[in-house]
């Protein structure tokens, strides 16, 4: 099992351009990169620091899975991202052991990454994104 790093941690935000402020101007953690994920319906604001990034998330749709997490819990902390080696072999290794798992099968996420997501269930309470990142 290959886990590189903490790739970064992922705030669900209501408004990425005021929580964009608070992270680059009053904490001074300069932005970086912005874009729409369309598949998770999302628009992302990255802030590097170090070798991690914090990744504010702000729904495009009312139905999308970070809308419903802003309705029933409100602004916060959303997920952890763990950047591993050869997503889909460590995939089927969780599977074996018995870890519930959202994505069996990895989906394209911001930076055209590869993506899956460990159910919090597995997890001590905390939704796991593990990421590949394609050369
Ligand atoms: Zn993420």
């Amino acid at each position: 099992m290959k886990i590189l790093r903490i790739s970064h941690v992922g705030i669900a935000v209501k408004s990425l351009d005021q929580a964009s402020r608070f992270y680059g101007e009053t904490l001074g953690i300069p932005a970086g990169d912005r874009e729409i994920v369309e598949e998770q319906k999302v628009a992302v604001a990255m802030h590097p620091l170090g070798e991690s990034c914090i990744e504010l998330l702000e729904p495009t749709d009312p139905l999308s899975p970070i809308a419903r997490f802003l309705n029933k819990r409100g602004p916060g902390v959303h997920h952890l991202c763990l950047e591993v080696e050869d997503l889909q072999g460590l995939l089927r290794e969780l599977k074996a052991r018995g870890v519930r798992l959202i994505d069996e099968i990895p989906r394209t996420g911001a930076g055209g990454c590869q993506v899956a997501f460990i159910h919090p269930e597995s997890t001590q309470g905390v939704l796991i994104e593990l990421n590949e990142e394609m050369k």
